[in-house]
């Protein structure tokens, strides 16, 4: 896993997510996109073209819609992130777009609007627009960085308090403007030029300095903003040159300023399609991986409940599928029977054939247990030569011709182990669940008393100790 995608698992905002050079790189390429547009723009700015109607109100709404837009991601960004600075970027993008509304509004021509100041307030909600980002972005520069989490309700408080700051200011821009000093005489912005060549660019270089100087530009957001900041110096400028409305610089201008207020929406865009393709591949990656646990677990289980020599259940195990089936019959009344197998005098294999050959002996006794039964009883080793075999719905005569069948099939044949081939015989005692079966070990108790029996009464034979027969134990051979 790359160190972008560990930034990612931290932190998911583009606010705090580290720019990598290759964002360096495009913005680097963007903004130069932006100073070279306008430079080939500038002895060109203040030829007149002609009125193209649909063009401000075009631009205007997609700069309104990019603004907000941006706004909205970038709240949704703050509160996810719980960082507070967001909530002023957010805040200043959709004051910025508020008065980016009102200067097309009331541009004279655009709209049927009847005012008298129109073509003055459309100058100044003009100005306010660009000194307002740029404010907005300084105060985010200086804005301190969350530590812990701040409350949402703290975060909503300073997202209206910015928003409702810029819209009084927009307010007042629109009421009062007959106050504010004209910057327009006869369609030219006479004014215009010592505000944007002064007070303008000086909030400008200030909100650079707030973002390079206090926030390093380390992260992506950082990043854009310097590059959406760039577009409006440009838009400035080329407005500045232009001189008039309608001038190439003018168009100029109003497109670079589209262009910026896209910048940051479309880092943002970016990102989060970066991460979504990321958390694509982390789920394909953790379905494979869950895919292969539950494998690995499975066999683990498997594992856990054989026995490693016999590979038969283990006595846990077949401990744990009697207790099942004793619940079963607590439960519904299905009847089961319990049969203990012993290896007769098996202390003499160990002494003929040694402990290993007595391991064989032991393992291919279960073999031929195992297969003499049907797939659906279930086999354990109990003990060192002492196997349980459990016979589910099998009762009466049926669990005692399975007894002999266990029986002969170990006595049929001897048992072979490195050229020795030795008889063997096994010893059963069996039980059939009970009414009388307080629990488990009642029933295991009754078994263990009729295998005694069967070894008592000479071996190679089975006993039951069985309520269903009335003489208590029933030796047969
Ligand atoms: P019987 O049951 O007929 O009375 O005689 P036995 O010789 O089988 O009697 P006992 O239960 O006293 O002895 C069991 C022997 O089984 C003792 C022990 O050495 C041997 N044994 C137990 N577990 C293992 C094992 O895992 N491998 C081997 N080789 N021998 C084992
Ligand atoms: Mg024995
Ligand atoms: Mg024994």
């Amino acid at each position: 896993m790359d160190d972008g995608w560990q930034n990612y698992g931290r932190v998911l905002t583009v606010g705090q997510v580290a720019a990598t050079p290759a964002a360096w790189f495009a913005a680097i390429m963007i903004a130069s996109l932006f100073v070279g547009a306008t430079m080939l723009c500038v002895p060109h700015a203040a030829v007149m073209v002609s009125i193209l109607p649909g063009f401000l109100p075009a631009l205007a709404s997609l700069t309104v819609l990019a603004d907000i837009l941006t706004a909205y991601v970038l709240w949704g960004q703050a509160r996810a992130g719980e960082e507070p600075a967001l909530v002023v970027l957010a805040a200043t993008y959709c004051g910025t777009a508020v008065l980016v509304a009102v200067n097309a509004w009331v541009f004279p021509a655009t709209f049927p609007v009847s005012a008298r100041h129109v073509g003055h307030l459309a100058a100044w909600a003009w100005v306010f627009s660009h000194a307002f980002f740029a404010l907005g972005a300084a105060s985010y520069g200086l804005y301190p960085s969350s530590r812990g989490a701040p409350r949402s309700f703290r975060l909503s408080a300073l997202g209206i308090v910015s928003v409702a700051g810029s819209l009084v200011a927009a307010a007042i821009v629109l009421a009062q403007s007959r106050y504010l000093p004209p910057l327009i005489a006869h369609g030219l912005f006479f004014r215009l030029p010592r505000l944007l060549s002064g007070l303008m660019p000086l909030v400008m270089a200030f909100a650079v300095v707030a973002l390079v100087a206090r926030r390093r530009v380390r992260t992506v957001l950082d990043t854009w903003l310097l590059v959406a900041m760039v577009g409006m110096w440009c838009d400035a400028a080329l407005m500045n040159r232009g001189g008039g409305r309608f001038t190439a610089g003018w168009y100029g201008g109003h497109v670079i300023s589209l262009a910026a207020s896209l910048t940051v929406l479309m880092a943002c865009l970016f990102e989060a399609n970066w991460l979504y393709r990321r958390l694509v591949l982390r789920e394909a990656r953790m379905t494979t991986t869950n895919a292969s646990l539950r494998a690995a677990n499975s066999e683990l289980a498997t594992i856990a409940e054989r026995d490693e020599l016999t590979h038969l259940l283990n006595r846990r195990a077949i401990l744990a599928r009697l207790a099942e089936r004793f619940a079963a019959w607590q439960g519904e009344g299905s009847a089961f029977s319990v049969l203990m197998v012993d290896l007769d005098h098996f202390k003499e294999i160990n002494d003929e054939a040694g402990h290993l050959g007595g391991d064989e002996v032991l393992a291919q006794v279960a073999l031929r247990l195992r297969a003499a039964v049907r797939a659906s009883d279930a086999v354990g080793r109990y003990g060192g030569e002492e196997f349980i075999v459990v016979l589910p719905g099998t009762v009466g005569e049926g669990a005692r011709k399975v007894g002999l069948k266990l029986i002969e099939v170990v006595r049929a044949t001897p048992f072979g182990y490195k050229g020795l081939a030795m008889r063997m015989t096994v010893s059963v005692g069996g039980a059939c669940v009970d009414k009388g079966d307080e629990d488990l070990d009642a029933l295991i108790a009754r078994a263990d008393r009729a295998l005694y029996v069967a070894k008592r009464d000479g071996r190679d034979r089975q006993a039951w100790m069985d309520a269903s027969y009335p003489d208590d134990v029933c030796a047969c051979g």
